[in-house]
């Protein structure tokens, strides 16, 4: 089965968020999966990824996860709608290739956004070409929500810091060239004194603690940093203002995790109407219930109010307008939505539903990670409460007035 989409498919590409660029991109990309990238992987897991990135650059389309066309990138500012339409047409494809090409963007996100020219240089051009693979290492044994909570320190020592402490659940953690790691620089308490640094592979004193095997497999690993010498010029913008940096990446990011979440419910819905429609049962087939009616009017639904929320949460932040609240939005609903319409997907297929490595099993397995990470769903649905909250005391402040 080709999975590239049908013209009607396509037809959400004619909304106003896009211009002709995306969905001439979004076209292209889509054939060039079909022909380069497979559903599946096999069991060497890091070697595949590692695979997928260097044909993602070798294709070109790594320049659109980094921003600075002096270094190779597709634009100067990061095309957010880009970005998200080409991880919604991978996801599609692949699980593990929209992984490899998001990790390059989330991973070398900070340098873009606040990279040093240095750092630029010799950095984003060679992950734009899959040459240098990127990690982002934030989260902690005992900081993952709470990122402010977390211990992992970096303390100056003439034109060095000596990073100490661990970091857990960090994609592509025993594959990556470099990593964005997150520690604390004591400049004052809480979220106000983390740095962040670029730290290479192999760099004295940094070790891949432990591999972790997940339901979806990527590679994922706790790192050890012990007495890990790294020179100030590898810091990312001003001390005391880490915590900035990787929030200020995530929100580039986070609307693009919704993406990849919606291109695994579009995979699910194509896997379900073609079995609907072709399984025999009780003299017809199961898509003449009006109960399997009703369940793919459920699946469509959810599927297009997600596609709306991202997709405006992606041209409101290209216009340069702030999306915390609607990011947020976008990811909750993406994400949550899309674990309904795989599961209604795969309970049409019964029990070929749940052979090992069918498309609709493998789907189940890759999107429950996504309600998880960058924000569970909880501080997803805090965060809009909260920016519902500012918006609404900045409007009653100014009826005072
Ligand atoms: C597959 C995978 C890949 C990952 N990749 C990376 C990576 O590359 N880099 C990186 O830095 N991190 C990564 N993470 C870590 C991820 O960001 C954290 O797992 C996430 O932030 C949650 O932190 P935690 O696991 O410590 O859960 P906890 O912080 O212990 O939270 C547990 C649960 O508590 C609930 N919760 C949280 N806050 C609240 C609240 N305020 N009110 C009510 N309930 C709440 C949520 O349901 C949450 O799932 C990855 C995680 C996974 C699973």
């Amino acid at each position: 089965m080709t999975h590239v989409l049908s013209k009607s498919d396509r037809s959400y590409l004619d909304w106003p968020f896009f211009d002709q660029r995306h969905r001439d991109l979004q076209q292209q990309l889509d054939s060039w999966a079909a022909q380069h990238i497979s559903d599946g992987h096999g069991h060497d897991v890091d070697q595949a990824c590692i695979d997928l990135v260097k044909q993602l650059g070798e294709g070109g389309w790594l320049t659109h996860a980094i921003g600075g066309k002096t270094y190779g990138a597709a634009t100067d500012v990061i095309d957010t709608r880009a970005l998200c339409l080409l991880r919604e047409t991978l996801a599609r494809h692949s699980g593990l290739a929209d992984f490899a090409f998001a990790m390059q963007g989330l991973g070398s996100g900070a340098i873009s956004l606040f990279g040093a020219e240095e750092q630029k240089q010799t950095y984003l051009s060679a992950v734009a070409r899959g040459e240098k693979i990127a990690a982002f290492a934030l989260s902690e044994p005992e900081a993952g929500s709470d990122v402010a909570a977390m211990q992992c320190a970096a303390t100056p020592d003439g034109n060095d810091y000596i990073l100490n402490g661990e970091k857990t659940w960090i994609s592509n953690g025993g594959i990556a060239d470099m990593y964005v790691v997150f520690a604390r620089t004591g400049e004052a308490p809480g979220a106000r004194g983390i740095s962040a640094f670029i730290v290479d592979a192999g760099s004295p004193g940094f070790e891949i603690a432990e591999r972790i095997d997940v339901i979806a497999p990527h590679p994922l690993a706790r790192l050890k940093f012990t007495q890990c010498r790294i020179p100030a010029s590898q810091r990312i913008g001003e001390a005391g203002q880490g915590f900035k940096v990787a929030m200020a990446t995530l929100d580039v990011f986070r609307t693009s995790v919704a993406a990849a979440a919606l291109g695994f419910a579009r995979r699910a819905m194509d896997e379900a109407l073609h079995r609907a429609t072709s399984r025999k049962m009780f003299n017809q087939t199961l898509a003449d219930f009006q109960l399997t009616q009703a369940k793919f009017a459920q699946m469509a639904t959810a599927i297009d109010s997600s596609a709306l929320l991202i997709y405006r949460a992606a041209w409101q932040r290209d216009q340069g307008k702030k999306v915390t609240k609607e990011a947020a939005m976008a990811k909750l609903t993406a994400t949550e939505s899309a674990q309904q319409v795989i599961d209604a997907a795969l309970q049409m297929f019964g029990g070929l539903g749940v052979v090992c490595e069918v498309p609709v099993e493998r789907l189940y397995r890759e999107i429950r990670a996504l309600r998880i990470y960058e924000g569970a769903s909880e501080v997803q649905q805090l965060i809009i409460g909260r920016e519902l909250l500012k918006e609404f005391a900045a409007t009653t402040s100014g009826e005072e007035k």
